[in-house]
Parts: structure tokens; sequence; C-alpha cells
């Protein structure tokens, strides 16, 4: 077994810097995240688009998936059932970053793509 060290200080800046974030949402996650090696942004539920651009993105692809007579969601339309060329309310979907907040993707909209629930959560959880 390997046993990493932690420096204090630097914990607690990052603690501080994470508290100050404000697309961190849950801050409770923050000391388990961090003493995880600051990997697992699941911990932090961060959430980095704001509705309007949820809402633009959602619109394009709809458009797009429409046209194409797929899903809205791109891993329901590669899939192999009945939600394959299923259209999903804005409601039934999230986003999703296409790179990561931590690697600073943050609040563009080339970097928010929109999927359905499920598989918003399958993905999460990897
Ligand atoms: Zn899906």
């Amino acid at each position: 077994m390997f046993i990493t060290a932690y420096n204090p200080a630097k914990v607690s800046a990052e603690v501080k810097k994470l508290y100050d974030d404000p697309y961190v949402k849950n801050r409770r996650g923050i000391f388990e995240y961090i003493l995880g090696g600051s990997t697992d942004t699941k911990l932090l539920d961060v959430r980095v688009f704001d509705e309007a651009t949820k809402k633009s993105v959602y619109t394009s692809q709809t458009k797009k998936a429409n046209a194409k007579n797929e899903s809205n969601c791109p891993h329901c339309a590669i899939g192999h059932d009945a939600n394959r060329s299923k259209i999903w309310k804005l409601s039934e979907m999230d986003a999703d970053h296409v790179t990561t907040w931590i690697k600073s993707g943050a609040t563009d909209v080339k970097n928010c793509q929109m999927l359905c629930k499920t598989h918003n959560c399958a993905k999460g959880s990897r």
C-alpha cells in the first residue's frame, strides 16, 4: 500500500479556492474531493452552464436531431433501443461538459452538450 502524505497548508488553500468557486454546488464534498486526489468532480456537483446556455445548445441539438430523424441525446442516437429516435424535452435532459470543469472548460457553449438524464448520470459516475 502506498500512502499519500497531505500537506495541510496546500489542502486548506485548495479548500478555500473551491469554497470561493461559484460553480461548486456541493461544498460538503470538497474535502472528500481533495483527499481523493482532486479527480472526482462529481463530489462537488459542479454546475457550469446557466439556463440560457443549456437552452441554446438544446435547441440546436434538437434541430439537427430532427433533421436526421434521430434522438437529440447523442448517446441515445448511437444506441439500439427505442430511444434511438426519441426527442427528449429540455426538462428531461442535463448539460454535460465535453471538457471537464477542472480543465477549465467552463461556460463556453461549445463545451456543452445536452444528454438525457440517464446518459448524463451514466457518464458522471465513470
Ligand atoms: Zn440518452
